[in-house]
């Protein structure tokens, strides 16, 4: 059951995501927010724009892995050059993604909102305190969910645009604030970062959160921020259970170093996607899961259809096969451009550092 819907929904997402070209009506538009897609390996080597053979490889093995089930991610995530397109999309309409477990972003960011019986888990907060109370708590309320409900604020990093809002919504709902020590403590480039009041707390690695029933596993994940986390929690499709999970950190750093930082966090992520037997793939970014385009499925999804992000075990090791690829394809193509001798070899895990290049 559980595994024939997980095709069906893979099989019904490739099939969205490749519209049929209809002779008598005009092709349906792509809900993807006008951003650019990378589907498959040629289309990879003409837009990845990866030029030392292993970084191309790693490419294309990215491109195999995830160019039918995340176009959008991809292109995002596997690019030599960094285009970044700003997203041309309204304001997505509010939507039970899960029983219980609800979308209530921007067309950039995805705030997700767990409803449990002792109170609602929310994960990130937006930009600004406009953005917590236009967005946030207007979608819940649409969805008719209490916003002094929130009982804890799970940020997955010290980015803006995810704790921007923390700040209001604890004062609003009394809610606990969390976020890694190593991200809390760090010195932030834009905003400024919430007091951490004495009942809010840090996110460490491993732990596990449980309000109403609901538990959810932290994973601690550096690479995009020092501290960035990660979850896993159960969720239930029209009462089937499924496991999701949720990367916390999107866009990749440039230097080796981060990049390996990050490819090992991405490992350590997959082996608890593995251990907890993940089939759902969720992201606080609309560009890390192809989210525009599933959110649109959803809205339009009849009995009986399958949920669009529920995809498979088959689905969750592709995701994590991707963007470890492209981790690879960015950390290959750097240190190839690099001048020999600028690298040492690895050795016990640590990261190579840039030897001083002495004039001789
Ligand atoms: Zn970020």
């Amino acid at each position: 059951m559980r595994c024939h819907s997980a095709i069906s929904a893979l099989m019904a997402l490739s099939t969205a995501l490749t519209p049929a070209i209809a002779q008598t009506a005009a092709p349906e538009a792509n809900p993807n927010g006008g951003r650019p897609e990378i589907h498959n390996v040629e289309e990879m080597r003409k837009m990845g724009g990866y030029t030392a053979p292993g970084a191309r490889a790693y490419a294309d093995m990215a491109a195999e892995a995830g160019g039918k089930l995340w176009p959008v991610t991809l292109f995002y995530r596997c690019q030599a050059v960094r285009e970044r397109n700003p997203v041309k999309a309204p304001l997505p309409k509010p939507v039970e993604v899960f029983d219980k477990v609800y979308s209530i972003g921007t067309a950039e960011n995805n705030i997700w909102a767990i409803d449990t019986k002792d109170g609602i888990i929310l994960l990130d907060a937006l930009t600004t305190e406009e953005d917590a109370k236009n967005v946030i708590v207007k979608n819940m309320q649409a969805l008719g969910l209490d916003p002094k409900r929130i009982r804890i604020i799970l940020l997955t990093h010290n980015h803006l645009d995810h704790f921007g809002g923390a700040a209001y919504l604890k004062a609003l709902s009394g809610a606990k604030l969390a976020m890694s020590e190593a991200d809390w403590t760090a010195k932030v480039k834009w905003g400024t970062l919430p007091v951490k009041a004495a009942d809010d707390f840090y996110l460490t690695d491993g732990q596990t959160i449980t309000l109403g029933g609901q538990t959810l596993t932290v994973l601690l994940t550096p690479g995009h921020t020092p501290g960035t986390v990660s979850l896993l929690f159960p969720v239930k499709d029209k009462g089937v259970p499924h496991m999701a999970s949720l990367f916390g950190g999107q866009g990749s750093p440039r230097d080796v170093a981060s990049l390996l930082e990050f490819r090992r966090s991405l490992n350590h992520f997959a082996d608890y996607t593995d251990l907890m037997q993940a089939d759902v793939v969720l992201s606080n970014h609309t560009v890390g899961d192809d989210g525009l385009v599933r959110v649109a499925a959803l809205q339009k999804r009849k009995a009986g259809d399958p949920n669009p992000y529920v995809v498979g075990r088959e689905g969750v090791v592709r995701y994590d096969g991707e963007w470890r690829a492209c981790l690879s394809a960015d950390i290959d193509e750097a240190v190839a451009k690099a001048a020999p001798g600028n690298f040492v070899p690895v050795l016990s895990g640590q990261p190579p550092k840039q030897s001083e290049q002495t004039a001789k």
